[in-house]
């Protein structure tokens, strides 16, 4: 493949491959067709195997045989992560919503619980090397991976699953592994001058703090052997100037990957870099409005909805994610039909907060402070409560210990401007010491707001 001079974009599109070209390139009321009748099946099986389920659809009058057509799965009710978690608390420790028996399960997980009590996922044999491996083979091909590359995983073995999912699909693919856990991050910088990986997975705010710990070492990391930057777990490969950073800093293309625990892995970036696509094969789709529950068309920002079409052990039928998303149907330049998301994840419903009467959302934020040099990739943000008339407050670190204090005033200064530009409001911008602000190895938490 052709290595980039600074690594950044500029739309060579890297080789297309694809896992199952005759669904991923399938018109779109073929896979409508196709889906349907997975999700027929899906809810039949959940009705009779999952109590929770049964429980659902009787109370709500509805029966798998009700499901005619694509129109009837608005009929479902919703599931959210409050029914999974008040299951497992009335039921621990895996909850009545599983279709098999807790013996049948080989791999658990749980969530980071970063948004309240941790929910656990069971999955069986089949799940794990099967339905697991399919979801991951879409992602390694979109990426332009092969059983030639040479992955590094800089991520240590506990209950998060991030990318223990990945690193067992892939092995069983042929890709080699190199273990990156149990190691510090000097460590892991040397073990890629010495291992000579291809592929490096993490999630963004590690992957930019990698680079940070690269450069006090004196590495270029934009010199070694890595050509694609898999990141997931929080917005960013979707964030165009994080994108961009990560790709100048790692000379590589940079991959969004989206999963979660509860419904698994569901979202990858091909190398054509224009949105997230689903694998539609494995996935029922929907975006809705999260206040009134109705379903928006594309291009209108909604929550996420996923229903598992191929899980055995714990499918999620109408999940409510919790994610923001646009969709877009249009055919990619890859010549996938699955749909995309615009922007990947764009937020977290629940991450976004109101100020000054606009929804703000962190990846926004995070998007103002890369574009300006002068600061470093950390930030935080105090959000007021309403009404307190409290300014919204946004820390910052220098990028180097040689900035002048004039530099740092004009850097602030634009700041702002984009700031007021772009979202309607100025605020207060602090800049703290080099080193002051947290660093997060997983999933950054970065909005404190006042009780
Ligand atoms: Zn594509």
């Amino acid at each position: 493949m052709a290595r980039l001079s600074n690594g950044v974009n500029r739309g060579n599109m890297e080789k297309v491959i694809m896992y199952k070209p005759e669904l991923e390139t399938m018109p779109r009321d073929k896979l409508l067709e196709y889906q349907l009748n997975l999700f027929r099946n899906q809810m039949a099986y959940v009705y009779e195997k999952s109590p929770m389920y049964r429980r659902k659809f009787d109370q709500a009058g509805v029966r798998p045989d009700h499901i005619k057509t694509l129109e009837d799965v608005k009929r479902v009710s919703f599931t959210t992560k409050e029914e999974l978690r008040q299951s497992q608390e009335k039921y621990p420790p895996f909850g009545d919503f599983l279709c098999v028996s807790p013996e049948e399960g080989i791999r658990t997980f749980q969530t980071t619980g970063t948004t309240g009590i941790p929910v656990r996922s069971l999955l069986s044999k089949k799940d794990w090397f099967v339905n697991y491996y399919e979801q991951f083979m879409y992602f390694m091909y979109g990426y332009g991976i092969t059983k030639a590359d040479i992955m590094f995983v800089p991520f240590n073995y506990g209950f998060y699953l991030a990318w223990w999912g990945l690193q067992a699909a892939f092995e069983q693919a042929g890709v080699l592994i190199v273990p990156g856990g149990g190691q510090s991050s000097e460590d892991r910088i040397k073990n890629i001058l010495e291992w000579k990986p291809t592929v490096v997975c993490g999630t963004p705010t590690y992957i930019l703090f990698l680079g940070e710990v690269a450069k006090k070492m004196d590495v270029d990391l934009s010199k070694t052997t890595v050509r694609i930057v898999i990141t997931g777990g929080e917005p960013g490969a979707q964030i165009p100037s994080t994108k961009k950073q990560i790709e100048t800093i790692w000379g590589a293309k940079n991959y969004d990957d989206i999963g979660s625990t509860e419904i698994s892995n569901f979202g990858f970036e091909c190398v054509a870099q224009k949105g997230t696509h689903m694998i539609e094969s494995m996935f029922l789709a929907e975006v809705i409005d999260p206040k009134t529950g109705k379903n928006l068309g594309p291009g209108e920002e909604g929550e996420l909805v996923l229903s598992n079409l191929c899980c055995e052990s714990m499918p999620l039928i109408r999940w409510r994610m919790g994610d923001v998303v646009k969709f877009n149907y249009e055919k990619c330049d890859c010549g996938r039909t699955f749909l995309r998301l615009d922007g990947g994840i764009i937020g977290r419903a629940d991450d976004m907060f109101q100020f000054g009467g606009v929804n703000i959302f962190p990846s926004a934020i995070e998007n103002f402070v890369r574009e300006i040099k002068e600061f470093s990739n950390e930030y935080q943000v105090f959000a007021p409560k309403m009404g307190s008339g409290k300014h919204l407050k946004i820390r910052v670190e220098p990028s180097s210990p040689s900035l002048s204090k004039e530099e740092i005033d004009r850097a602030v200064k634009a700041f702002k401007e984009i700031f007021k530009f772009r979202i309607g409001v100025t605020p207060d911008v602090e800049v703290v010491k080099i080193g002051e602000l947290p660093r997060f190895e997983g999933k950054a938490k970065r909005v404190i707001r006042e009780a």
